[in-house]
């Protein structure tokens, strides 16, 4: 495995590589999710890349990137036997001074995250645009655990006629069903309890759509509910729209995505599950 930390160096590396590329980009602070991609990349591809980037453009001036978890050493552990480059640029080779192209996904930006979270995509789609040109993939692999990420880049990628594949992969959860995020080491004791209800009345809407329910806001109603009977948690969004374009539905037509953002204590966790 081969740790590259330039763009110069990374494209050296990939006018070198013969076979097909299967890129999988982090943020680092990897975990059993992470990994699961990267294991899917590897049964893929001949050359399996790792990007570990926080990616500042993506934070909001009052988030985390200064305090995000980061423990390269121990990522790059985790990757050796799956992975033969590890990309892990600096910010400033990234965005040098002067840098001013941002890539602007319209339409399904604007709501939930994007909306929560203004410029959040814009930052993603940038940074994502430059790590394919930088790699050239011929696969990018991104969790369902973001599904909004997952429908912005596709949405980018048909847009911009990149010629690449991008591969949806599930979402690894603990085994109370909370979904594995970086972020989940922001949680005590107590509030890490609390947040397996994100998971419970996602379950939940399930469990009422099997039944027959296909009523959104009976469904949202009832999940509300079961939320707010968790002292710790208090609700950002709550969400039931059609997978691609995320547009809120009334009556339910699969594949619907049902996804929610919950603040436990001063934690945004985001999970999903998609009825079909
Ligand atoms: P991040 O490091 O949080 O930017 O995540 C990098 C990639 O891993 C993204 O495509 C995420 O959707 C994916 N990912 C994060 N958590 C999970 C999880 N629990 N299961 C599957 N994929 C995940």
């Amino acid at each position: 495995m081969k740790v590259i930390e330039t763009v110069v160096a990374m494209r050296g590396r990939r006018r070198e590589t013969e076979g097909a590329v299967g890129l999988v980009p982090t943020m680092g602070y990897l975990h059993e999710g992470h990994v699961s991609l990267v294991r899917r990349a590897r049964e893929e591809n001949a050359v399996v890349v790792v990007s570990i980037f926080v990616n500042p453009t993506q934070f909001g001036p009052r988030e985390d990137f200064k305090s995000y978890p980061r423990d390269t050493k121990r990522d790059l552990a985790l990757l050796e036997p799956l992975t033969d480059v590890v990309f892990m640029p600096s910010a400033a080779d990234m965005y040098p001074e002067k840098y001013d192209t941002w890539v602007e996904v319209g339409g399904i930006t604007e709501r939930l995250e994007g909306a929560a979270r203004p410029g959040h995509f814009r930052g993603v789609a940038t940074v994502v645009a430059k790590l394919f040109n930088i790699v050239r993939p011929a696969r990018a692999y991104f969790g369902q655990k973001d599904a909004q990420q997952l429908a912005v880049i596709r949405k980018m990628v048909a847009d911009l006629n990149m010629d690449l594949q991008i591969i949806a992969c599930p979402t690894v959860r603990e085994p109370d069903g909370l979904a594995m995020s970086s972020r989940n080491t922001y949680l005590n004791a107590e509030q890490r309890r609390a947040a397996a209800v994100l998971y419970r009345s996602l379950t939940l809407a399930r469990e009422l759509w099997q039944q027959g329910e296909n009523d959104a806001g009976t469904i949202r109603h009832e999940m509300t509910d079961l939320i707010g009977r968790e002292p710790l948690a208090d609700i950002d969004y709550i969400s039931i729209g059609e997978v691609n374009t995320l547009k809120e539905l009334h009556r339910i037509r699969t594949p619907a995505l049902v996804s929610l953002a919950v603040k436990i204590g001063r934690v945004r966790l985001i999970d999903n599950v998609v009825l079909e």
